[in-house]
Order: structure tokens, then sequence, then C-alpha cells
């Protein structure tokens, strides 16, 4: 904001945000609202990464075409990891190839089997919720939990969507159903598949300690993972050097990303996370040369 004329003004275009979510799964903005959003922070490149998604890449490279921004073609897989997830970023994918699109849908039918299975749950708890409804919200085939947090908010029934997850949706609470999901190295031969280049997302969400991480990222290096999201809205400093440890001693690429969601996200801002997040311009070169020999 200009103080004086109370105007917004546009950042210098110094960062870049690779982790970023639309209306094309469960992001609440769809991808020209993004990328507006992503012009006033002063990002000059940016990934759009929907679960399970790439129809929304041609409408976030118009957009960014209109606003001089770089849009990198991107994708969020999220895999088992035991009782607990593990997600994987693609960047760079021929999001048209056919394989991939076959593979994509798969997932997100994966989504439609669980769904109801939750919602089934929650009229149990007395939540007056059908699937049509969030379906209706959703208004994509990548239907997500945070969809469901939206039509409890509407419904009243919760605050925000944080208090959905902690109260029925989270692993552990009683709305929640696992779903159908790919292995970790699945995830990442299928992106590699799609001569895409996979990252692993918020390394934070794992809960390892350094040396656990290292020895995980080290499994999946094998497995043909290429990076690793050292930067991220959540990650405090520490955890944040720990990851670029972790990934210089793997020779492992470095991304970051701000994972904006909008409205089930509110603390999350494009480009700059909780304000703190700071990816930097640089690290898209490198990432750049890997995407040209694969
Ligand atoms: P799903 O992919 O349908 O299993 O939903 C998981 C998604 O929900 C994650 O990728 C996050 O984007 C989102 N999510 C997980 N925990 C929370 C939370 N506490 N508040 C808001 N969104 C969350
Ligand atoms: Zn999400
Ligand atoms: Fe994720
Ligand atoms: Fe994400």
């Amino acid at each position: 904001m200009d103080r004086r004329t109370g105007r917004q003004v546009d950042r210098r275009a110094d960062r870049i945000d690779l982790h970023l979510h639309t209306t094309y799964s469960d992001g609440s903005l769809p991808p020209a609202e993004v990328l507006a959003l992503a012009k006033k922070a002063g990002v000059s490149a940016l990934a759009v990464t929907d679960h399970d998604i790439v129809d929304g890449i041609p409408e976030s490279i118009e957009a960014g075409a209109r606003l001089g921004i770089e849009v990198i073609p991107g994708v969020e897989i999220s895999s088992r990891y035991g009782e607990s997830e593990l997600h994987i970023l693609g960047y760079f994918l021929d999001w048209q190839d056919p394989v991939l699109s076959t593979r994509l849908a798969w997932l997100r039918a994966s989504r439609h089997t669980r769904n109801p299975r939750i919602i089934a749950k929650l009229n149990e708890l007395g939540l007056a919720i059908t699937y049509e409804e969030v379906k209706a919200l959703a208004g994509t085939e990548s239907v997500g939990r945070p969809h469901i947090a939206r039509v409890l908010m509407e419904k009243g029934y919760v605050q925000s969507a944080k208090e959905a997850f902690d109260r029925y949706l989270a692993q552990d609470k009683p709305g929640y159903v696992p779903r159908e999901l790919p292995e970790p190295a699945e995830a990442i031969a299928w992106i590699r598949a799609a001569h895409g280049i996979p990252v692993l997302a918020h390394p934070v969400w794992v809960k390892l300690n350094e040396a656990g991480l290292l020895k995980l990222c080290e499994k999946l290096k094998a497995e043909g993972l290429m990076g690793v999201e050292v930067h991220y809205s959540t990650h405090k400093p520490q955890q944040t050097r720990e990851y670029l440890n972790i990934a210089r001693r793997l020779d492992l690429l470095v991304t970051g990303g701000s994972d904006f969601h909008g409205v089930t996200k509110p603390d999350i801002e494009v480009g700059v996370g909780r304000g703190g997040l700071k990816v930097p311009e640089m690290l898209l070169e490198p990432l750049k040369k890997a995407a040209a020999v694969r």
C-alpha cells in the first residue's frame, strides 16, 4: 500500500513462487486472480501446482502472458507414507501427455471414492451435508477435503477450515477416511515419465529429524527425486537451513513456494507466505537447466 495515495503498489519483481493452488483443485481463486496477486507481490515467475490436475495451466499461462509473469506448468501428487502422506511436486512436465492424464484421472477418481465416505461419517456426527453440495462448490474434478471444509463453513458448523480439519477432517479425527494413493516412487516415476522434475513438497510435514529426512531423501533420490522444497511458508529459519543442507549434501535442486490456497489458508499469501517467505529468483535457472536435459 502506498501511504500517500492509499493505492496498492506493485513490488519489484524479484521473487518466485513455485507452489500455488487455484480453483482447478482446492484453491479458492481462479488462475487469473492468483496471477494478479502474484503481480502485486512482485513475483516474476511461478508454478501452478494443483492437486491431481493440470487443466488450469493454459489459463494460467494466458494470464501470465498478460501480466509479464513466467508460468511453469506444475502439479502436486499425494503419495502414501505409512499412515500419513508425502506430497510430490512436478515441474516443467509435458502436461498434455496422455499417459499422465490417465494417471491424474485415476487419482481424482480415488478422491470421488473417498469423499462420500467422509460425508457419511460427517452425517453420522449430525452434520447435514451432501456430496452434491461439495461438488457444486468445488466446480472441478479434483475435489478435496478443503472443499468439504468450505461447505462446513458456509453452513456455520465451523468458523474456519482449520477448525474443520482440527475437529473432523484431519488424520485421526472422526471424519477422516484415507484414500487410495500411489507409493512415493510411483508418483516420482509418473512425473519423470512426463518429463517433469519431481520435488519433495513441504518436508516439514514429514516430521523427521535431520538424519531421518536425509535418509528418506536419499531413498527418494534413488527412486528419481530431483529436488526439495526448501523454502516454504511455514518453515522456520532453522528448518530451512536444515533442508538446504540436505539438498546440498544429496545434490538435489532447491525450490520453494507459498502453497497458497486462498480462504482455507487465510494466513498464507501469494509470493510472501506468512510475510517472511522469499524464494530467490536464482533458483529458477538450475531448475530450467535440469528440465532441458531430461
Ligand atoms: P485432500 O487432498 O483432499 O486429502 O486434502 C488435503 C489438503 O487439505 C492438503 O493438501 C492441504 O491443502 C489441505 N489441508 C490440510 N490440513 C489443513 C488445515 N489444517 N487447514 C486447511 N487446509 C488443510
Ligand atoms: Zn491443497
Ligand atoms: Fe501439499
Ligand atoms: Fe500444496
